[in-house]
């Protein structure tokens, strides 16, 4: 006789932690695992969050436990008093809690769970399969910190979940900038309405518009290349990336992989560009450094520009842009130098420049300085970050036409 595979349809996210309801901390946890469980084929049902008491845990897991095939909660595993996640999870399925280790008495796991070690902390993660209250349920324990919990799950939950799920999927990500959301899907309206097996999403981030293209596989065929394909054709030069990467991680790819090096002068940005290529493994070989030039003497000390042209344009100005692209090209010796000055608001506005307004100059080696100016809406640090991200896509379509 062969038994029944346990098959897992719906999840909750149940994130335990005070601080979390308190809004000390943000449920980043329930936001990376919600788009794990996506990529699974599970559909997430709901998502809540209770504090670190064990009545109200209770209650919350035994609700949760009912409603769904799964619940994964994170936090509070740790040996401290109020970590009681573990014990309230082993009450539920009347398992003991037991030491992994003979010599140490902690940490403790649920008898009888799959165990997925922790690379990065102390408190493993657990997975109870046991029946609840007559049926089937899969109880997935995982610790609090996010850079325990992401690749713990990346590495050793995901695989053990997928053998639970009745359908695999196919995700791609066609990602795009320069283009916003709205006319983004008024251009892909007919791709998304006449869509049948492929389903394609729209999402978008102040850093991206990105086009989900999903396919459930029955018979193994895959069919999203042609999807794709006519995203691809729509979209043209706003596409950067079908894959995973970030524009930050495309334009570092390219810069390295034609051996360029880059630089920035920043003002309203404050070094936010340089950090932005920095956070990507790999920059110390194509960004070469930067200058936060913030008031007029630092731009004129540091990058050269004229005082002449800081009191006749101003510093957010077209002039001011190109002369602090050069300075900082000359500077640092980089292939491709990309300035940004601008008024990041609230204040400081007028009527000729208005917050939001920024220019960017790119000055490059033995080519003419271009500049380009935009007009950002939203708050002060949105209209930094647009900067930021349009300074990056001048760079990657800058080295793609090379
Ligand atoms: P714990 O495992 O409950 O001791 O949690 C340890 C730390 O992980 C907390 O202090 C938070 O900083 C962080 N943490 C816990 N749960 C979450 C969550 N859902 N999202 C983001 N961070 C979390
Ligand atoms: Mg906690």
């Amino acid at each position: 006789m062969t038994e029944e595979p346990f098959v897992i349809l719906r999840a909750q996210i149940l994130s335990v932690g005070t601080e979390l309801l308190i809004g000390q901390t943000l449920d980043t946890n329930a936001h990376f695992l919600a788009q794990q469980l996506t990529e699974l084929g599970i559909s997430t049902y709901r998502h809540s969050l209770v504090g670190d008491n064990e009545k109200r845990l209770e209650e919350d897991m035994k609700r949760a436990l009912q409603d769904n095939d799964l619940v994964i909660t994170t936090g509070g595993l740790g040996p401290t008093e109020d970590d009681v996640t573990a014990e309230v999870a082993c009450g539920i399925f009347n398992k003991k809690l037991i030491p992994m280790d003979e010599v140490t008495p902690y940490p403790a796991v649920p008898e009888g769970a799959i165990i997925f070690q922790n690379d990065n902390g102390s408190a493993p993660g657990s997975l109870i399969l046991a029946p609840f209250e007559g049926s089937m349920k899969a109880l997935l324990l995982l610790p609090g910190p996010p850079d325990e919990m992401e690749p713990m799950f990346s590495n050793y939950v995901k695989d053990e979940l997928a053998r639970h799920t009745p359908y695999s999927f196919i995700h791609r990500y066609v990602r795009l900038y320069g283009i916003g959301e709205s006319q983004a899907e008024r251009m892909a309206h007919d791709l998304i309405t006449f869509q049948d097996e492929v389903t394609i999403a729209p999402y978008a981030s102040p850093t991206e518009v990105i086009f989900r293209v999903s396919q459930r596989i029955a018979n193994g065929e895959d069919k999203t290349e042609p999807v794709v394909q006519a995203l691809l054709s729509l979209f043209g030069e706003h596409v950067f990336e079908v894959g995973k990467r970030p524009l930050e991680q495309v334009v570092l790819d390219g810069l390295l992989r034609r051996g360029l090096k880059v630089a920035f002068a920043e003002s309203l940005t404050g070094g936010l560009a340089a950090s932005t290529l920095a956070s990507v493994p790999g920059a110390s070989e194509v960004l070469a450094g930067g200058f936060i030039t913030y008031n007029d003497a630092m731009k004129q000390r540091l990058l050269g520009v004229s005082p002449k042209l800081l009191s006749e344009y101003g510093a957010v100005s077209e002039e001011v842009a190109r002369a602090m692209a050069e300075g900082c090209r000359l500077k640092t010796g980089a292939d491709i130098a990309v300035s940004f000055t601008g008024i990041a608001g609230p204040t400081g506005g007028s009527e000729k420049t208005p917050v939001g307004t920024v220019w960017i100059g790119m000055a490059e080696k033995d080519k003419d300085t271009q500049s380009f100016v935009y007009h950002f809406t939203g708050l002060r640090n949105r209209i930094r970050l647009r900067a930021v991200y349009h300074g990056l896509n001048l760079i990657r379509k800058r080295i793609e036409s090379r």
